[in-house]
């Protein structure tokens, strides 16, 4: 198992920041090696995994599965193009089209943002031009998605960016009701707000975009880019709400860590676009399918979606028990399975991050009051109790050093 460190770990740092360029600002940590929900930094510290990569390793770190799936894909047939029919696309397609139970057509591309960039084509071919999606959402940093990401701040140094992009406040239906038109193409939704820190909406909130959608002939568009593929305990939050979009857009969990983005159509959006009208030159490879295949029979062999929900209650239950108790900093919990929003009080997400990690855990600060867990699906109950024994500690160090 050991790892061979070419470089002692603090020039690592210096050395990326000379040629990796500065978008991410500076990680705290050099991870090396990962197993199961644990991964293990160039120093040789443990940590207990509750981010997964944002939501992506879903199968925890090194899981067989995934590693016999690409190992054996990647020596067979490693990459085809779409000028050819490779079968573990066919196989993924019929898959994820029978865990959406209804007839559906998938693009598939490398990432999130791609995989968003299809559905605004999609819109596009409506013969609508004008896109509505929510403040605080994020749909990626393409231009195509970042022109309906809801954050000012990522947008405003870009533009211009796709024209007739407007934006409405998440969760109001007032707003999208007074927003929608006949001239509105798609509306994109994620079912909860991921980046802006698992915040999610009013019930019934998608019922009701459904509901405006019908009413004027629009697309809507659920990014579950990263509520999807068991995150939320189902393999699809949508399905939690019995609401079934037009377009859904997937990549995160979906191939387990491998770069991957689909856009699914349904229905009729499935046939928008035609011959000639999109393309990819590594979307939809042998080798991420059949790792996603893999990803997918694991969900299912391992019962993690019932995995998902029961451990994530019980942190949920935890986190919201530790803030009833009074434990300073912690002032509550949302969302749903194992995706979780920690709301802080008197600490911040920066300062929280950093003594979980000294605590031996991996967490995202991510906004001014929020911190985002989004472990691995085979996290245990054993793993959430560690860090709920953990937590009031973890509180009280974020309070002093904030
Ligand atoms: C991560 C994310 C994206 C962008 O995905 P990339 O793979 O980083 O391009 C889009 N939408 C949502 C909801 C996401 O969480």
């Amino acid at each position: 198992m050991s790892q061979t460190t070419t470089a002692p770990v603090a020039d690592l740092f210096d050395r990326r920041d000379k040629v990796v360029m500065g978008t991410y600002g500076r990680p705290a940590v050099t991870l090396t090696r990962g197993e199961g929900t644990r991964v293990w930094d160039a120093d040789g510290n443990e940590y207990v995994d509750l981010l997964a990569g944002i939501a992506v390793s879903v199968l925890g770190h090194g899981h067989p599965a995934i590693g016999a799936a690409v190992a054996a894909q990647v020596s067979r047939l490693c990459h085809t193009s779409n000028l050819y029919v490779n079968e573990p696309q066919v196989l993924l397609a019929e898959r994820l089209v029978a865990l959406l139970g209804t007839d559906a057509r998938i693009f598939f591309g490398n990432s999130g943002a791609e995989a968003n960039e299809c559905a605004i084509k999609i819109s596009r071919k409506t013969g609508r031009k004008e896109i509505i999606a929510t403040d605080g959402s994020f749909h990626g940093r393409t231009m195509g998605a970042l022109s309906i990401t809801g954050q000012p701040g990522k947008r405003t140094p870009f533009e211009p960016l796709l024209p007739g992009a407007r934006f409405v406040p998440y969760g109001d239906v007032a707003a999208l009701k007074e927003a929608i038109s006949e001239r509105t193409a798609a509306v994109f939704l994620e079912p909860t707000l991921g980046e802006a820190g698992v915040i999610p909406p009013p019930p019934d909130y998608l019922a009701a975009a459904r509901a405006l959608c019908d009413e004027t002939g629009a697309l809507l568009v659920l990014d579950e880019i990263q509520s999807g593929i068991g995150r939320t305990g189902a393999w699809f939050a949508h399905q939690h709400e019995g609401v079934l979009p037009d377009v859904v857009t997937l990549a995160k969990g979906l191939a387990g860590g491998l770069p991957i983005g689909a856009c699914i159509g349904i229905g009729a959006a499935g046939s928008l676009l035609g011959p000639g009208e999109h393309g990819s030159t590594f979307g939809g490879g042998p080798v991420v399918c059949a790792a996603a295949l893999a990803v997918l029979d694991t969900i299912e062999s391992e019962g993690l979606l019932a995995s998902a929900t029961r451990v994530g209650a019980r942190l949920a239950a935890g986190i919201q028990a530790a803030a009833d108790a009074g434990v300073p900093g912690i002032a509550g919990v949302q969302g749903t399975g194992l995706w979780l929003g920690i709301e802080l009080s008197t600490t911040t997400p920066g300062a929280f991050e950093a003594a979980a990690r000294t605590a031996g855990f991996l967490v995202n600060g991510i906004a001014p009051d929020r911190v985002r867990l989004a472990p691995p699906l085979v996290l245990t109950e054993a793993d959430a109790d560690a860090f709920l024994a953990a937590l009031p500690g973890i509180a009280a160090a974020a309070r002093q050093a904030a």
